[in-house]
């Protein structure tokens, strides 16, 4: 683990977060400047800086972690069905909008009041 690094520090319990979900691999928590209704947050508990990091020997947890998604945006509020569902978001890079450097998905859902094309026809 890097000592110095933010999602490092929560996952080791150093500092505090809104943690919705921990095993061993994992941790997912709140987003502390949340884009929507649900905004988690889910980290790899060891230190990768991005997806432009990943080879072929991450292929086994990177699929745990996909995994994890639909179930922590299920059981977190993102609306099921065809009229509901979640983004997945993976910033990578300067470029890419990341601003840490620590691997991490953005699960972003919920209700989407603002968005004229979910709401009801008039
Ligand atoms: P990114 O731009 O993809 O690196 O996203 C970093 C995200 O981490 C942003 O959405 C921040 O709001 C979020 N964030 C920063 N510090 C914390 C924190 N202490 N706890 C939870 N989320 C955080
Ligand atoms: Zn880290």
């Amino acid at each position: 683990m890097s000592h110095d690094c933010l999602f490092c520090k929560i996952a080791r319990h150093d500092i505090p977060a809104g943690i919705v979900y921990e095993d061993d691999e994992f941790m997912a928590f709140h987003d502390i400047n949340p884009a929507a209704p649900v905004h988690l947050l889910l980290i790899p508990k060891h230190h990768i800086e991005s997806l432009a990091d990943i080879g072929a020997q991450d292929l086994d947890w990177l699929g745990r972690m996909m995994h994890l998604v639909p179930n922590l945006a299920y059981t977190n509020g993102c609306n099921p069905g065809p009229e509901g569902g979640f983004r997945l978001v993976a910033n990578t890079g300067i470029e890419g909008g990341q601003e840490i450097a620590h691997l991490h998905f953005h699960i972003i859902g919920g209700a989407r009041p603002w968005d004229k094309r979910a709401a009801p026809a008039a």
